[in-house]
């Protein structure tokens, strides 16, 4: 390993990227890498100046990941410092919950590095170079501090190939079985962390879910609901619920767990939800509440028309199946839609709906997900929790 000693110089755009709080340096801002693949490097300055330490990546558009502004050297000890302040962080929070974020990547300090805890197992990801070639020491340092039964690396996402690293899910430590179970408020679910979605639930949802409960009345839809999140954490104060989910494998899931936690009120329906809102309008049914969580539409900029069509089309069905005192929990999760722009077009909704909507709460991803202050793309998920007074 080349180690510390690696260089960067960074062009002077880039240099004031990082001074205004970013922590990623792009390809065209480098000017010149004496550096390999996944190296942990010194960043130079137009002008010869140390402007930071960082992970340095030879393929991906993000060639930086900042690790400490300034002179100060990136020690050993840091990596353990930062998992170990995490993992105090998550502590704080009183989360009622088996299955949380223990790492957010870069809102921990430790770049593109993410680990869930799932009751006694971690499931992590590397989705950089440097991580990537970090992970076993990294491994090492969660055993230490955290001793679980099995550490499974979830290493296919996509974006691991923009780093030029193949995707794959292996064991890292003990053993993991195909299914976990976790506990999430009073409820318990089945996890596949082998193939489930992200690493496993939709960790980021949990605060929301819990929110969504104290309106939740009626008859509620349940729109993209996976494993059944929201439909299960409302539905104790439901009537009726209908989930909807065009995966055969979610539908299957969100009935098993609804049978395991005794909620015989739970219709799931393998559905388009596009199909299936316009299918409810035009039967006339009404619901006192609903929740959408769709997937992220914008996955990049060039998307964001189309995306916001998306999000105005269920936002508007929705708002019309809605009896008047009902309320709508909306989600988008597209880091590229700010929550201004998502806001707009659920009003542009309301309008065309002829609804009067009132905001009762704006609330984000859950606290073990956190927000950079200077990096306003890592406020991904936007929920909405809306009242239709008329
Ligand atoms: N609400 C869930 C997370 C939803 S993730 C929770 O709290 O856990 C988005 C879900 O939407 C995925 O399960 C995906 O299978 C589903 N999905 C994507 N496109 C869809 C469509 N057009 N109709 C129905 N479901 C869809």
């Amino acid at each position: 390993m080349r180690g510390a000693e690696s260089e960067v110089t960074v062009s002077s755009r880039g240099e004031d990227r990082i001074r205004s709080g970013h922590p990623w340096i792009y390809r065209s801002d480098v000017v010149k890498a004496d550096a390999e693949a996944g190296d942990l490097v010194r960043m130079v300055g137009a002008r010869g100046r140390t402007i930071g330490h960082a992970l340095y990546s030879d393929r991906s558009e993000i060639a930086l990941r900042l690790l400490t502004p300034g002179a100060e050297p990136v020690t050993d000890a840091v990596w353990g410092e930062r998992l170990d302040r995490a993992i105090r962080f998550r502590e704080t929070l009183s989360i009622d919950a088996t299955a949380y974020r223990l790492v957010h990547g870069e809102a921990d300090r430790i770049p593109s590095f993410v680990v869930d805890r799932y009751g006694d197992y971690l499931v992590l990801q590397a989705l950089s170079q440097g991580i990537d070639r970090r992970l076993k020491e990294l491994t090492t340092l969660l055993v230490e501090r955290l001793n679980p039964a099995g550490i499974l690396a979830r290493n296919d996402p996509r974006v691991r190939l923009l780093e030029g690293l193949e995707r794959r899910v292996d064991v890292q430590h003990g053993t993991v079985p195909e299914s976990i179970e976790v506990r999430e408020g009073r409820f318990t679910f089945q996890v596949d962390p082998y193939r489930g979605q992200k690493t496993g639930l939709f960790l980021d949802q949990r605060e929301n879910r819990v929110a969504a409960a104290q309106y939740a009345r009626g008859r509620l839809l349940d729109a993209f609901s996976y494993n059944g999140g929201f439909a299960l954490a409302l539905a104790p104060r439901c009537d009726e619920v209908i989930a909807v989910d065009l995966s055969e494998d979610a539908v299957a899931r969100i009935r098993a767990n609804a049978e395991r936690n005794g909620l015989g009120h739970v219709q799931a329906r393998m559905m388009n939800v596009f199909d299936e809102l316009r299918e409810l309008e035009r039967r006339g049914e009404r619901f006192d509440t609903i929740v959408l969580d769709p997937p992220a539409f914008a996955k990049n900029k060039a998307a964001v028309p189309k995306a916001l069509s998306g999000y105005k089309e269920i936002n508007l069905r929705a708002l019309k199946l809605l009896s008047p005192g009902g309320y709508l929990v909306t989600c988008s999760c597209s880091y590229n839609v700010s929550e201004a722009a998502f806001a707009d077009v659920v009003a542009q909704a309301a309008v065309d709906a002829h609804a009067e909507v009132s905001v009762v709460e704006r609330r984000m991803q859950g606290r073990d997900h956190p927000v950079l202050l200077t990096v306003p793309e890592t406020f991904y998920l936007k929920c909405l929790i809306l009242r239709k007074l008329a």
